[in-house]
């Protein structure tokens, strides 16, 4: 890959004078049965994912119970430290590996009733902070930033630079981030063919995997845009496309004040916010993101992964797409 291409500066703004074919709604006789069905199906979702919920604090306590008395007390000092490690850890025993088998089944579950999600059900005072355009690095001053403040975020990330940030997705996902796809070189979608937009998408997917991470199940488009072409290699790839709601608009660089004021303007319960890890210099991000978590708190908001806000607050199908064009 040429990195000159990848490494954006971005001059998006004259981006945002282009339009694209997007298909907003992606098929209208599915959106009228959704509509017609979407009551009956929120329903639905909502129990599964107070199962899920359950599961989740049942495997907590699972966790906490083997780590404490019981049987394992009795174990030798070596088996309790492995037990230790075997929970703490990312292996196929671990805690990590549980909750993400929480965060698949959230994942299937929107992805029954629509192809993309904008925000979550507004149900719940719990918001997303998305972060795109890396690894780069800002990658690790943002997870810092997250770290410090008990915080997890959802990093769209593209494939191209992954050969050479990739450690840094890596200590992303270790520290109970999600990691995401978010194409391979950063293009307009629907500019290109399916196969193109497949290639995109599917090498960027299999470099994450590559890094020993799970293959991502959720999609961010660059810009915004895409068509037909694009929910059919994302359906392939067994992925829920995630737009936003809340655009920092920090790519423009518009001064810390102006970042953290775009967010906590525009919040409201299910926002799914867009920020950039990467894609030029991201220090008014660094600056702005503590504001924008302490504003959030102090304003009642958890801050949650994406499959975490699908789980726990499930969104509603047939939401309003951002405009083409709008950050991302
Ligand atoms: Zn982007």
């Amino acid at each position: 890959m040429n990195p000159g291409r990848v490494a954006l500066p971005r001059g998006f703004e004259s981006d945002l004078r282009h339009t694209w074919n997007r298909v907003s709604q992606p098929d209208d006789r599915s959106e009228t049965r959704l509509r017609v069905s979407s009551e009956a199906v929120h329903q639905r979702r909502r129990r599964a994912a107070g199962a899920g919920a359950l599961a989740l604090a049942a495997f907590v306590v699972w966790g906490i119970a083997s780590l404490g008395g019981g049987s394992s007390s009795s174990a030798p000092a070596d088996a309790f430290a492995s037990r230790i490690q075997a929970i703490g850890g990312i292996g196929s025993g671990s805690l990590l590996a549980k909750v993400t088998k929480v965060d698949e089944a959230a994942i299937d579950s929107v992805l029954v009733t629509t192809p993309y999600i904008v925000k979550g059900g507004g149900e719940k005072k719990a918001v997303a902070l998305t972060f795109d355009d890396g690894p780069s690095e800002y990658t690790p001053r943002v997870l810092a930033i997250l770290r410090n403040q008990g915080v997890s975020g959802t990093f769209f990330s593209l494939g191209g630079l992954i050969s050479t940030f990739g450690p840094n997705s890596v200590s992303a996902r270790d520290a109970g981030n999600v990691i995401a796809d978010h194409t391979w070189s950063h293009p307009q979608l629907p500019t290109l063919s399916i196969g193109e937009q497949q290639s995109e998408i599917n090498r960027t997917s299999a470099a994450i995997t590559a890094l020993g991470l799970d293959a991502p199940r959720l999609f961010r488009p660059p810009y915004g845009a895409y068509d037909q072409a694009t929910l059919a290699a994302a359906k392939k790839k067994k992925m829920l496309l995630v737009l936003w709601d809340v655009d920092s608009l920090d790519w423009s660089r518009p001064g810390v004040d102006a970042i953290v004021n775009n967010v906590l303007s525009q919040v409201q319960s299910g926002s799914i916010i867009l920020m950039h890890d990467g894609g030029g210099p991201r220090e008014q991000t660094l600056a702005a993101l503590p504001r924008i978590i302490e504003g959030l708190r102090t304003r009642g908001y958890s801050m949650v992964t994406v499959p975490r806000l699908l789980a726990e607050d499930p969104p509603r199908a047939g939401e309003t797409p951002p405009p083409v064009g709008a950050g991302a």
